[in-house]
């Protein structure tokens, strides 16, 4: 054989190796891997609710127009991070008694990350009616690692979390429905993919400002958002079944808008009215609007800025209990509704406690990448090591 002859030979074996090689790559990999197909222009003659909203819509029904007074006005109070002792006794003191028009209790939604979270108080929490809500084990270190994210880390990092709730704070897996991405960095479709391979229904970290009057309501990812994008990348193909709970703006005193509550770098004045006031301006575009579910997100450490931001915060939450329509609910109880909206009470009962037990115990574990000591609370049983992310559980390795 000649040399060039046998130098093609090589060539193609080669080839042939190689693309062998990928095709067990590939197999290896999640088997979520399938390409994503890119998401088309909504319409709602195809998307029919509960299974698929178009993110242009901006009534809960068509047939609601002219009637949106009508419609039930949705509170969605929420808090990010570590759950401790302190800011669970804010939590203790700002629901403590609220009620919504229907009897039921007033309750938030909490998006846990792991460290420094106490799961006693959580599990406490979780029996006392909230949403338990996920915002990863790590945190991350910056917004690249979460823009830069494939989906296989944002699953193992929600996952985690998932099971340490389960483990350390008794709390039912299935009764865990969102995300929040940490600094509301999201990663394109990888973050939307992750909350469907989890099983999950919603994430909760796409701010909106182009969209506030009237305001935007949650919609699944089936077709093509028109949500503007403030922090890229944005999801751009068909994730059927995905909601989306968009984080419609605030705006503080001098016109800016604030994804969260303590991002507003313009706040009125440390005054109990001023703050009171501010606060129901905000809620009115959505009240007196087309009623599309008002976020109040927030750090407990918002509370620590003033002398009498907590005051103002618990005073207008005792305000919003005073009105007939206004329920303030957890996002996934929300986002029922959304799914079969009618006039009038949204619910014909209350949502069922969880009613688990936790045995509390106090731990003094290591954790393993630094030689510290960590103090750790959770139910039942000590984990062996500091729980984190390759080792969720904690267990001798
Ligand atoms: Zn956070």
């Amino acid at each position: 054989m000649k040399y060039a002859t046998l130098l093609l030979i090589g060539l193609l074996l080669a080839t042939a190796l190689l693309s062998e090689a990928q095709k067990q790559a590939g197999k290896t990999k999640n088997k979520s891997k399938q390409a994503l197909l890119k998401a088309e222009p909504c319409s709602a003659a195809k998307c029919k609710l509960p299974e698929c909203r178009c993110s242009d819509a901006i009534l809960p029904r068509p047939k609601f127009k002219g009637k949106e007074h009508e419609i039930p006005q949705f509170v969605t109070i929420t808090f990010d991070d570590a759950v401790n002792a302190v800011n669970y006794a804010q939590y203790e003191l700002l629901f403590d008694g609220l009620s919504n028009p229907d009897g039921c209790a007033a309750t938030g939604t909490f998006f846990l990350s792991h460290e420094y979270t106490d799961y006693v108080r959580v599990n406490a929490l979780y029996n006392a009616g909230h949403e338990i809500a996920l915002h990863s084990v790590t945190h991350g270190d910056g917004t690249d690692y979460w823009r830069d994210a494939d989906v296989e880390t944002i699953e193992r990092e929600f996952g985690a979390q998932l099971q340490m709730l389960e483990t350390f704070a008794k709390v039912n897996a299935k009764h865990v429905q969102g995300i929040r991405l940490p600094f509301l960095q999201i990663s394109g479709n990888n973050s939307f993919e992750a909350v469907k391979n989890l099983g999950l229904t919603y994430d909760s970290s796409w701010p909106t400002q182009q969209h506030k009057e009237p305001a935007m309501w949650p919609y699944t990812l089936d077709y093509l958002s028109i949500q503007d994008c403030q922090i890229g990348p944005c999801p751009d193909a068909a994730l059927p079944g995905v909601w989306v709970n968009p984080m419609v703006t605030w705006t503080d005193t001098e016109g800016y808008s604030c994804s969260m509550i303590d991002a507003c770098a313009y706040p009125p004045a440390d005054d109990v009215d001023a703050l009171f006031e501010w606060m129901l301006e905000n809620f009115n575009r959505h009240y007196k609007g087309n009623r599309a579910p008002f976020g109040m997100y927030l750090h407990a450490a918002w509370f620590a800025r003033g002398r009498n931001y907590f005051a103002a915060f618990k005073k207008f939450m005792h305000h919003l209990s005073t009105y007939p329509d206004v329920y303030m609910t957890g996002v996934s109880r929300m986002l029922e509704y959304v799914k079969k909206p009618v006039l009038g009470q949204p619910f014909k009962s209350c949502e069922k406690k969880p009613n688990t037990s936790c045995q509390p115990v106090h731990c003094n574990v290591q954790k393993v990448s630094t030689g510290e000591t960590r103090y750790m609370s959770v139910c039942d049983k000590c984990p062996i090591v500091y729980p984190w992310l390759d080792n969720p559980l904690g267990q001798d390795m």
